[in-house]
């Protein structure tokens, strides 16, 4: 902003129209609104304020008369243009202190005021009708969607209950797993649109914590085994049997994080613990903290982690899939819960993601205020690797007894893949392989690439050959 020719007021941009005036009325400043909203071309300066406000001002033997209050907010002056045609305004008008016989006016346009308000609000409304829509044909859609998915995906589990030829079996497989697939992103899709639209609501009922949790844990068992990772669950003995929450929701989140674990970890370990942090009354805090020693993330990306649409890089989405939806999620369902969703990570040593939640407990002795708050608060300051523990460092560095052991555990699932013309996971164990193998020799590393491109090309001779080699270097 500017400062006017005396230096009085920074007001040449301000939006109110501002006129200065003597006790004659000859206006000796007037802003850039004035000069606009009444039509002057720089001319204003010099004119009378008899002219701007002849219902309010008159002269008499050359010196104002004062016909409104002056120091108060007036509404509905009328301003006059240069032109002579008027218009309402909002008006204080004040006599100057620093300068005696001098008046300040401040106007503001009332009806261009109003006019803007209304757009404002009309556009506010359209935006959240728009918003309406746009949530409501993303429920239907995903829906619809869902009928024709579930149909194919009844059908065709019927069909493999029949079907004696293996590759039929397989393609019937794979088709049920990609139901299965878009069945989650529909899911995943109708959760964020009731979200967005603040029409999400929790149904709490009592349930068994252990339960649940075993229930989980079996949920991803084949993955483990199938990746042939370690997993460890931890429920401290302060977590209540039986708690009032929204189960299904509680696992929804679990399954995210714990999934999330799995797919970016190719060899070492992944667990999961849960304490009870805090008690008020028969409300208590359940912490959840899931650890893996997968490929971490870079501190810069950790902010954008939780929200919506959001993955690491463009590669990440190639690589593992996915529609960068469900963390946000959680985020949001953690947050209706009364929790908080915690992440440490680093870039190829793993990531630890946590939670917490605030659910009823239905132990007859609720006054127990024994909790694992200390756990909590070392846990939330804990450095990844105390909590991936030490053995994940000696796994990652090639040479070590640990890392020889893995590879060859590698090894030997690919090539069992290979035998039952599995390509694609055989793929995976050749990625796993290749990120336990980073740092041999030159001549290892010349040996995968062979087996790399022989897994690719699907050339079982050639990857038998290479596999061999390999072998003799472990
Ligand atoms: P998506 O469905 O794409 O996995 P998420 O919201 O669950 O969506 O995850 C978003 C992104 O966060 C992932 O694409 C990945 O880049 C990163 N991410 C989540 N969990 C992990 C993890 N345990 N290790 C490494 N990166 C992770």
């Amino acid at each position: 902003m500017g400062l006017n020719e005396s230096g009085l007021f920074p007001v040449k941009d301000a939006l109110e129209m501002v006129l200065i005036f003597d006790g004659a009325g000859e206006i000796s400043y007037a802003n850039d609104a004035a000069e606009k909203e009444l039509e002057y071309d720089g001319d204003l300066c010099g004119s009378n304020i008899c002219d701007v406000f002849p219902n309010e001002f008159r002269l008499e033997e050359g010196s104002l008369v004062e016909e409104c209050p002056i120091g108060y907010e007036v509404q509905n002056l009328v301003a006059y243009r240069k032109n002579f045609t008027c218009f309402p305004v909002k008006a204080r008008i004040i006599r100057s202190e620093t300068h005696p016989g001098m008046y300040v006016c401040m106007a503001d346009d009332t009806v261009e005021k109003e006019y803007l308000s209304r757009e404002i609000i009309q556009a506010k409304q359209e935006a959240q009708e728009a918003q309406k829509v746009k949530t409501e044909f993303v429920a239907n859609v995903t829906h619809e969607l869902r009928t024709p998915v579930n149909g194919v995906l009844g059908n065709v589990r019927e069909l493999m209950g029949e079907e004696k030829d293996p590759r039929k079996s397989k393609f019937l497989w794979t088709i049920s797993r990609c139901c299965e697939d878009m069945n989650k992103i529909i899911d995943n899709i109708l959760d964020f649109s009731k979200l967005e639209a603040g029409k999400f609501t929790l149904e709490p009922r009592k349930f068994n914590t252990r339960e649940m949790l075993d229930y989980v844990k079996a949920n991803h068992a084949s993955k483990i085994t199938e990746k042939g990772l370690e997993f460890f669950m931890t429920v401290s003995p302060q977590v209540p049997e039986y708690i009032i929450g929204d189960e299904l929701r509680i696992e929804q989140i679990l399954n995210n994080l714990l999934s999330n674990a799995l797919k970016f970890t190719a060899a070492g370990k992944v667990s999961l613990e849960v304490l009870k942090t805090a008690q008020v009354k028969d409300k208590i805090e359940l912490f959840f903290i899931v650890v893996d020693s997968g490929i971490g993330i870079d501190k810069g990306e950790k902010d954008k982690l939780f929200e919506s649409f959001s993955q690491v890089d463009a590669s990440i989405s190639r690589k593992y899939g996915g529609t960068g939806l469900g963390l946000n999620i959680c985020k949001q369902l953690v947050e209706l819960m009364g929790g908080r969703v915690g992440v440490e990570s680093e870039k190829g040593k793993g990531s630890a993601f946590s939670f917490s939640v605030w659910v009823e407990s239905c132990e007859e002795n609720t006054s127990s205020s024994q909790t694992d708050a200390l756990k909590k608060a070392v846990y939330t300051s804990a450095s990844l690797t105390a909590l991936a523990g030490d053995g994940q460092e000696n796994l990652k560095q090639y040479g070590t007894e640990e890392n020889q052991e893995a590879l060859k555990r590698n090894l030997s699932k690919l090539i069992l893949c290979v035998e039952m013309e599995n390509w694609e996971k055989a793929e995976m164990f050749m990625e796993t392989i290749r990120q336990l193998a980073e740092g041999a020799p030159r001549e290892v590393g010349r040996i995968l690439l062979r087996l790399k491109m022989a897994v690719q090309k699907e050339n079982y001779d050639k990857v038998a050959a290479s596999y061999e080699e390999l072998k003799a270097f472990l």
